[in-house]
């Protein structure tokens, strides 16, 4: 795959004369963890984006269509130049549309509900087929199924045989559901997952919020679990993102944390959540490009290197 050098030239004017006056290339970014079309909850064009805990208000407006949401995140791409996404959608269709009008860009992937849905024969043949290269998000702690359910057995065991990576939420928030629960979504119901798929490339949304002990406690234990720090680097305070990618980091797991944006319907949240990142006062430039970058780009085996 190659990069796209985005190069800004600013133009400013001195008595008439155009002087160039910076030519800058951002290094590259990979984003793990996009929406094609937002699940299940339904959400009016123009409404804020969702904030916790209330009361707060959410910035931002909702695109109207999926083809507003699939246009301002390419755009949102180039301008941060993310030359990889792990984008998974309810409708494959729609997740198709995001693969064709950037081939390379996107690791298509299903958005998993519920256990049954799409069925393990559509996936197996997707995946033979390529169409497909990742499962999840899981979501089913959405409708109160934690992650060690036996109906998501047969799931893990065709990701792994498949050796594809599988995002999953697992974590203390989401949506405001009936049947969503915190409770199944600690990150210590992953044990006997991991233990039963070790070759299993798995990565917890949210890093587990905030469930900050028992995330620290698998990623120690389990040196194949990654996470993503996606939503809570806009819809939680800054303050509390910070503490919370603050102890992961300083618990020694900075080579497994990988940025994502979660943008959902609201791609203006790309930049917000780069800039999250990039501003963190504790982290290194080094810590700040393996969670932007190279922790993905290792974790998704990509083959050439874009730094
Ligand atoms: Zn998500």
């Amino acid at each position: 795959m190659k990069t796209h050098a985005i190069g800004i030239v600013s133009l400013i004017f001195v008595s008439g004369i155009a002087t160039p006056l910076s030519t800058q290339e951002r290094p590259p970014i990979i984003d793990m963890h996009l929406h094609a079309d937002l699940p299940p909850h339904e959400v009016p064009p123009g409404a804020p984006a969702l904030c916790r805990p209330e009361p707060c208000r959410g910035e931002g407006r909702a695109t109207a269509s999926h083809d507003e949401t699939l246009q301002k995140t390419l755009a949102a791409m180039k301008r941060y130049n993310i030359v990889k996404g792990f984008v998974s959608g309810v409708d494959l269709d729609i997740v198709q549309q995001w693969v064709e009008a950037a081939p390379d860009r996107f690791i298509a992937s299903p958005f998993i509900l519920q256990p049954g849905r799409p069925d393990l024969e559509m996936l197996r043949r997707e995946y033979a087929a390529g169409r497909l290269r990742g499962m999840g998000e899981i979501a089913t702690q959405l409708s109160g199924l934690p992650p060690n359910d036996p109906a998501l057995e047969p799931y893990f065991a065709l990701a792994e045989q498949r050796d594809v990576p599988v995002l999953i939420h697992t974590l203390g928030i989401g949506p405001y559901l009936p049947a969503f629960r915190s409770a199944a979504g600690s990150p210590v119901l992953l044990e006997e997952v991991l233990v039963r798929h070790p070759k299993l490339r798995l990565f917890v949304e949210n890093a587990g919020y905030p469930y900050r002990g028992e995330m620290i406690a698998m990623m120690t234990q389990y040196p194949q679990l990654h996470a993503d720090v996606s939503t809570i680097s806009w819809v939680i305070p800054r303050a509390a993102f910070y503490d919370y990618l603050e102890a992961l980091v300083r618990a020694g797991l900075g080579k497994r944390l990988m940025f994502g944006s979660d943008q959902m319907r609201w791609p203006e949240k790309i930049g917000e959540a780069i800039g999250a990142i990039e501003q963190a006062p504790f982290l290194t430039a080094d810590q700040k490009r393996d969670i932007l970058y190279h922790n993905a780009a290792r974790f998704l085996r990509l083959e050439h290197g874009h730094d």
